[in-house]
């Protein structure tokens, strides 16, 4: 019994922009998953993840630091990583661990923003491409040749064999850029989800009849905002102009998706790869494997693609953990869970307090929800703030938000920013309330609805609350925008 008493393993693998409903293990109308459902079969499904802030740079940082993004200061994709706080990679080295990181970093582009914690690492640069990418270590910076998936599992497998001998536990987390936009498939599955085979999505053609403004103004649209390089293909002339929105969307949502899902394989391929290693090098019982992604993505859902609003589909996160000594198989939580707990709980499971080894840590360890128990003080909502006010590509605007097992309350801050963020402009700001048991797909704006009147009060109450527990400063309109157009840039994600 002696392997009880030694410390976990941790392999973290975070995929881009893989929203759950592209998972079979939660019930995907499109895909078929089978190495990561394997993960839920042998562990638990947690199936109220959210992101805090869903994009790429922030939600990476939270995970690492256990922290909101105005504590980290990577509120945006336009932030340098502040190392201060400290991240649990790093906490894991002190106390022992071998660790590696190989893949997307995503938190700055100098010296001082490279890796950190870590005893061997390997990353792409910024995005990273999807073939023959360029990679960056300690020694330099290499082009590997091959695909980029393959590649970051390539590089995963021989660090473990190299290390297999070794009496120290370790902690590896291999970080793909699949499946984010530009969405190239490898070679292997362009066979998969051919153009008119994928299912639509009921809310495909959804007119935010009852959103506000930010909606509306939402550069994510299939029917208009991708572009030829997205679906690879040039629209054909019959289905331009406003008489052909239907056929329009229909023809590049198809398109969409066949690349989106094909790069989705791929990165399941790797799962399946990755848990045979951890077999045949008979460590698999006492390793920790965890699958999520930096934030979910809209699947043609309320007719968008990409991420950034509070909407379920951009703000819940897959999440699969297994780890067969102490997590019964086959469970699932509908417990809520933030990827600002993720770094409170990783080293929680290895038996090391976060609060103490992680100072700054707004998170708490979900770890005895994972072995079945739930602390009877456990949340009942989860903050999130998107604070990337109407980017130069997707335009989304900032708000913030509370959500509960039940219901939504949004906060669209525009007041006093104009499209540049420039702060002359006076957009009255925006509410939006949903009815997740009546109106689990968001359509239906109540905010107004004098029925939820006394509902909305306690929503408010408790988004101010939030504020308050995570020390964030809700938005005050002041002649500069200020808090918001600093985090302005031009690099697109
Ligand atoms: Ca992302």
């Amino acid at each position: 019994m002696s392997h009880i008493s030694r410390k976990p393993n941790i392999v973290f693998i975070m995929s881009d922009d893989h929203a759950a409903h592209a998972i079979s293990a939660y019930g995907s109308h499109v895909n078929r998953t089978p190495h990561i459902d394997r993960i839920a079969k042998e562990g638990m499904r947690l199936d109220a993840t959210y992101c805090t802030n869903a994009i790429c740079s922030p939600s990476r940082a939270s995970i690492l630091t256990g922290t909101y993004s105005h504590v980290n200061k990577v509120p945006s994709i336009y932030a340098e990583f502040d190392y201060k706080l400290g991240t649990f990679p790093q906490v894991l080295q002190n106390h022992g661990y071998e660790t590696a990181l190989f893949g997307k970093w995503h938190l700055g582009h100098t010296y001082a923003s490279t890796p950190r914690g870590f005893d061997d690492w390997k990353i792409f640069p910024g995005q990273g491409e999807y073939i023959d990418p360029d990679m960056i270590s300690r020694s330099g910076k290499d082009v590997l040749s091959g695909y980029a998936t393959d590649i970051v599992s390539d590089l995963g497998l021989r660090w473990l064999e190299e290390r297999s001998e070794s009496n120290k536990p370790f902690c590896m987390m291999l970080h793909h850029k699949a499946p984010h936009r530009p969405w190239i498939p490898d070679e292997k599955h362009k066979h998969l989800y051919p153009v008119g085979s994928i299912p639509e999505p009921s809310t495909l053609f959804d007119e935010y009849a009852t959103r506000g403004r930010a909606a509306r103004e939402a550069r994510m649209t299939i029917v208009d905002d991708l572009e030829a390089d997205d679906v690879k293909e040039v629209l054909p002339d019959h289905l331009a102009g406003d008489v052909n929105k239907h056929e329009r969307t229909r023809w590049k949502y198809q398109r969409y998706m066949r690349d989106y899902l094909q790069c989705v394989q791929s990165v399941d391929d790797n799962v399946g790869r990755i848990l045979d290693c951890l077999d045949q090098l008979n460590i698999a019982e006492n390793t920790i494997v965890i699958y999520t992604s930096d934030q979910g993505f809209f699947l043609g859902d309320h007719g968008w693609y990409d991420k950034r609003f509070i909407y379920d589909e951009s703000l819940q996160m897959p999440l699969l953990v297994r780890w067969p000594l102490e997590i019964p198989s086959g469970t699932t939580s509908r417990e809520i869970v933030t990827n600002v707990d993720f770094a409170s709980t990783f080293l929680d499971l290895c038996g090391i307090d976060g609060g103490t080894a992680l100072p700054a840590s707004q998170g708490r360890s979900f770890g005895p929800i994972l072995r079945g128990q739930v602390p009877t003080d456990w949340p009942q909502s989860m903050y999130y703030r998107y604070w990337e006010h109407d980017d130069p590509v997707h335009h989304a605007w900032a708000h913030y938000g509370v959500r509960t097992k039940t219901h939504k309350l949004i906060y669209f801050y525009a007041d006093g920013l104009d499209t540049e963020g420039a702060g002359n402009t006076t957009y009255p700001p925006e509410w939006e309330l949903y009815d997740l048991v009546q109106d689990p797909q968001e359509l239906n704006n109540v905010a107004d609805d004098p029925q939820y009147a006394e509902l909305r009060e306690e929503l408010e109450t408790e988004l101010k609350r939030l504020q308050e527990y995570y020390h964030d400063e809700p938005y005050s309109a002041s002649p500069e925008g200020e808090g918001v157009s600093s985090h302005r840039g031009s690099r697109p994600n």
